[in-house]
């Protein structure tokens, strides 16, 4: 019988109307989606083992009768014990099963069963735990591998593995149609869709379990491919949907704008900064929106490329916005935006805190305002711009997805440029900012001294904050950073205000200033400006000094509770020091550790560079959780995996843009409607219906 992807479930034997709809409200529609239900292991049931041969622990296929089977404790509906003997004509052994309090009424004595389970070790006796049971008759695995899969919906592991075996063993999925390319399953070598499908839920014999629990069978790879090249697609007909839009303006480079950034700077741009400001200049000079994301270290110098970018903006006579993800870092890049422009141009500072709404609003709107830099207070309905011509968003990794979107669509289409300084591995960067054009800086600006790191334990912070004091009396200038600001007597966190009596001890009071996000905006003001110029010493803060902070001459950097943060918290924070020429030093102090947390602090004391620690926070996490899956938008995929298939993600990505170049827009739709794509505006559940 040939088999057709699109046909409804209840065309199934075994499905009927009530289950085709609890398997729709799964996301399961179609008879394609149910053959995309993939096995999470395999079990090898080839070699069926006699009972008296088994003499130690492990998995093992029987075929043997059932005898004595009972219901021997039962507590509510959460608990129950059965217990019996499988035996067979070499020998039995104990069985016993838990949570399956219906068995004694299924089993039949004298039916000769196929049974599949663990052998452990109960006191002095082997028994057989939680075997699966087929009767050998008509056993669908008996001396086969057995794939196992995760329930779906109403549907148990067990009856989801009999429909799909049934399912793939009675049809011919040799005629399924590939929507994959030919040229393409060609180039790649990779088996046909039917093919794929048939192997993977219906392993020959003759196959390696290893390789199939690894994921890595020919039919695996087939499978993973598409599931990459579907998104990577769908990623390209985003891109095409921006870039066939005209954003209805040029922003043109010109020399002008060259003379005036070597005018504004007081340094020369690096090698890699002019690399990507000659990216963004092209972008900023075409028709069609941009949408780039730069990715550079903690202190690469993003901000210097971000005003060459708005420079070019605002000589073209378009509003340009700034977001960034805090108060005090908006303030920051208020203050050195105006230093350095000076009146050129009319620009605001745009913060929840900040004064004369209703004014500032109607000169945004009336395009008085020309550049704006402000927190997510920028997205809020009301505000309009007149002619917005870029978007500038500053370390994007603290906003949502749909925040990076909300901010473009303000000006219509516009030029957007988001920045991050947490590098993440490129795989991830192409799977979660896979619709952006991507740029890095990868040099920092000359003259850095790495910063001198050292992670220690509470016992010698006594030592670690002499030395501070000693350091800052000499001219230096630092940080302690702290994950709360009260005490709690019962919990085992280093707070602001115990620091701060602590170090009041060993240095004059004028010369430390406390900082967290409930200092009013003018104080803070003031402190930041009483640091930048060296007459506070040293900031006491919670991690509002985390991202963005930029006081050149700040050289001490000192994190209490270590154990608390994530190891890119850590590495931003450390970003605070080594901005300038001077020797920076970064002292972790950390109480009791976790394995995990020891090995985050191992790395970070270890690890200098972004990438590095972005890999090892990788190993340590695993992707999700690096990038806050929902956060970042980061899809997951069915079998595939961002990181073990980085190799055929690439693949995918070239392909998938290598077609979408010949296409026109409606093909590529259709394209992507066939293989089950999503686009990628809602990327964190890829369905395939
Ligand atoms: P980040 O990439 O972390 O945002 P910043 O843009 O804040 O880094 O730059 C970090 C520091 O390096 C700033 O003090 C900035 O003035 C300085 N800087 C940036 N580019 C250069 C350069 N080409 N030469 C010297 N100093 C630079
Ligand atoms: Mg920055």
């Amino acid at each position: 019988m040939t088999l057709d992807l699109r046909a409804p479930l209840r065309e199934i034997k075994g499905i009927g109307p009530k289950r085709e709809r609890r398997l729709a409200e799964e996301g399961v529609g179609d008879v394609g989606a149910l053959l995309h239900h993939l096995p999470v292991r395999y079990e090898d049931r080839r070699r069926v083992t006699a009972i008296g041969e088994i003499d130690e622990e492990g998995a093992f296929t029987l075929r043997a009768r059932l005898a004595g089977v009972r219901l021997v404790l039962r507590r509510g509906r959460r608990f129950s014990l059965v217990r019996g003997r499988a035996e067979d004509d070499s020998g039995s052994i104990p069985a016993v099963w838990f949570n399956r309090p219906y068995l004694p009424k299924q089993v039949e004595e004298r039916c000769d069963y196929m049974l599949h389970g663990e052998v452990r070790r109960r006191a002095e006796t082997l028994e057989l735990r939680n075997a699966s049971l087929e009767p050998a008759e008509s056993a669908l695995h008996a001396g086969r591998i057995a794939p196992v899969y995760p329930s779906l919906g109403p549907l148990g592991p067990a009856l989801v593995r009999r429909l799909l075996t049934e399912l793939v063993s009675e049809h011919d999925l040799g005629s399924l149609a590939d929507p994959l390319p030919p040229e393409l399953l060609r180039r790649r070598d990779l088996a046909p869709l039917g093919e794929a499908l048939a192997q993977v839920h219906r392993p020959r014999s003759d196959e390696s379990v290893e390789e199939l629990n690894a994921r890595r069978t020919a039919g695996h790879r087939r499978l993973i491919y598409g599931e990459l090249f579907a998104f990577q697609l769908g990623l390209a007909v985003a891109r095409r949907r921006a870039h066939g839009v005209d954003k209805g303006y040029r922003s043109p480079w010109s020399d002008r704008v060259e003379r005036l950034l070597d005018e504004i700077l007081p340094f020369r741009l690096t090698a890699a900064q002019r690399r990507v400001v000659g990216e963004i200049a092209a972008d900023l000079a075409r028709s069609q929106p941009m949408r780039r994301l730069l990715q550079g270290d903690v202190g690469s110098g993003k901000t210097a490329v971000a005003l060459a970018a708005l420079l070019t903006v605002l000589e073209g006579g378009l509003q340009a916005a700034f977001m960034v993800p805090t108060e005090l870092l908006a303030e920051q890049h208020f203050g050195t935006l105006r230093e350095l422009l000076g009146d050129r141009y009319g620009i605001a500072l745009w913060t929840s805190s900040s004064a004369d709404r209703r004014q500032r609003l109607e000169r945004l709107a009336s395009g008085g305002i020309d550049l704006v830099v402000g927190t997510h207070a920028l997205l809020e309905e009301e505000v309009q711009f007149a002619r917005l011509g870029l978007a500038v968003i500053d370390e994007q990794h603290r906003f949502g997805v749909a925040q990076r979107s909300r901010l473009g669509e303000k000006g219509g289409r516009c030029d957007l440029l988001v920045m991050t300084a947490t590098p993440i591995p490129r795989s991830l960067t192409l799977t979660a900012y896979g619709d952006l054009d991507l740029s890095v800086i990868d040099e920092l600006p000359p003259g850095r001294v790495p910063v001198e790191t050292e992670v220690v334990p509470e016992s010698e912070r006594d030592a670690v904050y002499r030395r501070l004091a000693e350091s800052l009396a000499a001219g230096g200038r630092g940080y302690v950073v702290f994950p709360m600001i009260q005490e709690q007597p019962e919990r085992e966190v280093a707070s602001l205000e115990r620091g701060a009596r602590r170090l009041a001890r060993l240095l004059p009071e004028e010369r430390t200033a406390v900082l967290h996000g409930g200092v009013p905006v003018e104080e803070r003001s003031a402190i930041m400006h009483a640091f930048a110029h060296g007459a506070v010493r040293v900031l006491l803060a919670t991690t509002v000094v985390e991202v963005g902070v930029d006081v050149p001459d700040a050289n001490a950097m000192v994190i209490e509770s270590a154990e608390r943060f994530g190891l890119a918290q850590l590495h931003q924070l450390r970003g605070r020091v080594g901005r300038g020429e001077v020797a920076s030093h970064c002292v972790a102090i950390h109480g009791r550790l976790t394995e995990a947390a020891e090995r985050r602090l191992d790395a970070f004391s270890r690890l200098n560079d972004g990438f590095d620690i972005a890999e090892a926070d990788l190993a340590i996490r695993g992707p999700g959780e690096l990038l806050g899956t929902r956060q970042a938008g980061m899809p997951r995929f069915l079998v595939a995996d961002a990181v073990d298939d980085a190799a055929l993600l690439e693949a995918a990505r070239g392909d998938a843009r290598e077609l979408a170049g010949s296409l026109s827009l409606q093909e590529l739709e259709d394209s992507v409607a066939a293989l089950g794509g999503v686009a990628p505006e809602a990327p964190a559940r890829l369905r395939r219906s």
